[in-house]
């Protein structure tokens, strides 16, 4: 299918063309003709799979239709459109993406986030905004000082809720939606369809078209997923191997803590390997400015914390390691999801040390499959890393787990072979309840 067949009009699809996208993903396939036929939709899609143009798209096609054609003037402080999302990288992100789409349309549009001076958010606002992607605890401080207001607003975006419900955002959303009118389209997406996401839907959305690319070969990021046991003392200095040994040549390099991202960076540079970190405790401005130099190759190692990656748009990207393993399931399917996008291969390595062992049997569970381990003869590990138990379940997302159906499984194949790799001994079987991180409910 192409995008015209979408019913997208010109201007859209001019802009479409000039950033080179030739036919709609599985996502933009499926959510677009809802959307623009004005249902509200719940959609499990991952970051990578060309979510955001499957909401922005018909959202825009909507608001220029209705309101640009016949020259219908916003008033002041209102907007049109509200698009909700968890970080405020992910909010520049995806205000991007609008710009882009949009800049064939008089249609205009704003991020606005918590961290940086509120004034000339409340300055852009006076003469009201199309399209507002916001994170919840700003625009609600705006909503109290009356900054703007929601009488006009008509749709609404929940864009990975999982993730804002993670982030503890549920009061804030409930407080958010309470202010808007009853009349308005809903759209919610979300990488994982826990039984809180679907709370909120419930809450949320009226009659919902369910929407789903479990089981859609096409749209699966194809990703390569391999794993190096290492004691906890010797990763930095296995990761410099790695990236000596493998030739890698740009990686983005996940860890836990603020402190761990400092402390790596400078690790990697005493051993010749130049690398920048991001992470909450750098301003908005120097964060901007180092994602902007990853992007362009400026930066060949960027460390960032979970949190501070979360949202990152980075086109080319083929590489990310976990330098830890995160301690959600849900966290190491989003990271991975930032490698292998639309269509493109991409690989995704963790160290892994025994003391992570009962997070990797859970994310091993979750994938239904044992994650290929590989071996460096110059770091022998002392401390084992035992097989996982793939019927794992941690305790506190037992309940939340249980729904999980589909015994999908993947093999992952590492790019380089130069290590030795071990998988081979370790596949015990499938677990039955185990869920492929791309089988999206
Ligand atoms: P998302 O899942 O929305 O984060 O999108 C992932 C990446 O895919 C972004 O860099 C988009 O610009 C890109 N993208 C989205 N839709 C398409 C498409 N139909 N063709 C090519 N690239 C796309």
């Amino acid at each position: 299918m192409s995008f015209s067949t979408l019913k997208l009009s010109a201007p859209i699809l001019t802009a479409l063309a000039d950033l080179g996208y030739e036919k709609p993903t599985a996502i933009q396939n499926k959510a677009i003709p809802h959307v623009l036929s004005g249902r509200d939709i719940i959609a499990a899609a991952q970051t990578g799979t060309g979510k955001t143009a499957s909401f922005v798209l018909p959202l825009l096609e909507q608001l220029n239709s209705r309101y640009k054609k016949t020259n219908q003037k916003l008033r002041g402080k209102r907007i049109r459109a509200l698009i909700l999302v968890p970080t405020r990288e992910l909010a520049v992100q995806v205000e991007a993406n609008v710009v882009q789409y949009a800049q064939h349309l008089d249609i205009s549009s704003m991020a606005m986030y918590g961290g940086v001076d509120a004034q000339a958010q409340k300055q852009r606002l006076i003469w009201g905004i199309d399209i507002l992607v916001a994170t919840p605890g700003r625009l609600l401080d705006m909503a109290h000082q009356r900054a703007l207001y929601f009488d006009e607003l008509d749709m609404l975006v929940l864009d990975e809720a999982d993730r804002m419900l993670d982030m503890g955002f549920i009061d804030d959303i409930n407080k958010i939606i309470e202010r808007l009118p009853e009349q308005r389209q809903n759209l919610l997406f979300s990488a994982t369809m826990s039984e809180d996401v679907r709370g909120l839907a419930k809450r949320t959305i009226h009659k919902p078209v369910e929407l789903s690319i479990a089981g859609d070969q096409a749209s699966k990021p194809k990703i390569q997923q391999w794993l190096v046991t290492v004691d906890k003392t010797n990763k930095s200095a296995l990761l410099s191997h790695m990236i000596k040994e493998l030739s890698w040549q740009q990686a983005l390099v996940f860890i836990e803590t603020k402190h761990g991202a400092a402390k790596l960076v400078s690790q990697l540079e005493k051993r010749g390997i130049t690398a920048e970190c991001i992470h909450s405790g750098r301003t908005q401005d120097i964060r901007e400015k180092i994602l902007s130099d990853f992007k362009s190759g400026n930066i060949k190692f960027l460390v960032a914390t979970g949190i501070a990656a979360r949202g990152l748009d980075i086109g080319e990207l083929s590489l990310v390691v976990n330098y830890d393993l995160p301690a959600q399931v849900d966290d190491y399917i989003h990271r991975i999801g930032r490698t292998g996008r639309a269509g493109a291969t991409g690989e995704a390595v963790s160290l892994v040390a025994k003391d992570n062992f009962r997070e990797l049997c859970a994310i091993e569970s979750r994938l239904g499959h044992i994650i290929e381990r590989k071996e460096f003869s110059e770091f022998p590990v002392k401390k084992v890393v035992p097989v996982s138990v793939l019927n794992f379940v941690p305790k506190n997302v037992k309940a939340k787990n249980s729904q999980s159906k589909s015994t999908q499984t993947r093999s992952s194949k590492p790019r380089n072979s130069s290590p030795r790799s071990t998988s081979s001994r370790s596949n015990p079987g499938q677990n039955p309840r185990a869920r492929s991180p791309w089988s999206a409910k």
